[in-house]
């Protein structure tokens, strides 16, 4: 990489971050594209967040991400939210135009994105989704906004009941979407649910690595082979409810393709040009 005086700043802000995948894929695309900026990675708290977006803003970085535990706590920070973050209450990306600091959440066209490229069309059509934490509710959001006809989002009563009441009540008055809470121990309403929809989404941590043995959905009778079933976790490539699914002639696919989308769509807001997401893959998300 040249850097340059002309070199423009941005990069991810949260803790821990040294794990990221995200400086590969965003310098690599710069670089292939011949674009003068760079992304770093900076372990930043809550309690230093203040201060370090006043910091970017003021250094006219182009932008940055943030990840837990920061996507939250920045909003106090911004100027401007876009309609997913605004739905969604939490920010994955900024855009700084000249020192005005706009939010986005890009998890869910990320996880989108993947959708169509598995083949599901799912605008106009219904859909299921598990889970109320921070990946559920940036997915509930934007596949409201970009047209999904119907969704069922189905929680626990446990720590993210309330907050999904709220989203379900938001996305009901601020978009065209028909929205629904279920209780996930509500098997009569969730059957019903799953038999009308094309789409099933994990979007809770349950099946994630160490905790393999686990699933969100104990009940797999509830599945019909004519239900795509994807999963947000990409470790394992393959959840206890992926293989499920499979064994019963469900298609399944996994999360890997939403943390690339996810990224391509902040490098777009960013620099206005799209990310060569052939070779990104080909390099960085093995699957
Ligand atoms: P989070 O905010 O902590 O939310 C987790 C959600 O899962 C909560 O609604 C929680 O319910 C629910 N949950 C946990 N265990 C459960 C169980 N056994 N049964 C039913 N529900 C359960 O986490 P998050 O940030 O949304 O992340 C969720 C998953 O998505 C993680 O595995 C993360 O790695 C993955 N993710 C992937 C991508 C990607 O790009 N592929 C992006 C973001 C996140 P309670 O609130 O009741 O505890």
């Amino acid at each position: 990489m040249n850097i340059t005086g002309h070199t423009r700043l941005g990069g991810l802000l949260g803790s821990p971050v040294s794990h990221s995948i995200s400086p590969m894929m965003h310098n690599d695309s710069f670089q292939q594209l011949g674009l003068d900026f760079a992304y770093l990675c900076f372990d930043v708290k809550p309690d230093r967040l203040k201060e370090a977006v006043s910091g970017l803003r003021t250094m006219n970085t182009y932008g940055f991400n943030l990840t837990m535990p920061d996507k939250e706590a920045v909003l106090p920070y911004l100027d401007e939210l876009s309609l997913e973050a605004q739905l969604v209450g939490a920010v994955n990306t900024v855009k700084n135009e000249n020192g005005r600091l706009i939010g986005y959440n890009t998890d869910g066209l990320g996880y989108l994105k993947s959708v169509e490229e598995a083949g599901c069309h799912i605008v106009g059509k219904e859909m299921t989704l598990l889970g109320a934490g921070g990946a559920a509710c940036a997915i509930a959001a934007q596949a409201a906004i970009s047209g999904v006809a119907k969704l069922h989002l189905v929680s626990r009563r446990g720590r993210s009941w309330d907050k999904a009441k709220k989203l379900v009540s938001d996305i009901n008055q601020r978009t065209g979407c028909q929205t629904d809470l279920i209780d996930l121990a509500d098997r009569k309403g969730l059957k019903k649910a799953l038999e009308s929809s094309l789409l099933l989404t994990n979007a809770t941590s349950a099946g994630m690595a160490p905790d393999t043995n686990l699933t969100p959905l104990e009940d797999v009778s509830l599945l019909h082979p004519d239900l795509i079933v994807s999963d947000v976790i990409y470790n394992p490539r393959q959840t206890r409810l992926l293989q499920e699914a499979a064994a019963l002639g469900c298609q399944t696919f996994n999360g890997m393709y939403m943390l690339l989308y996810q990224g391509a769509a902040a490098f777009r807001i960013w620099t206005g040009q799209d990310m060569p997401v052939e070779l990104i893959r080909s390099r960085y998300f093995k699957n």
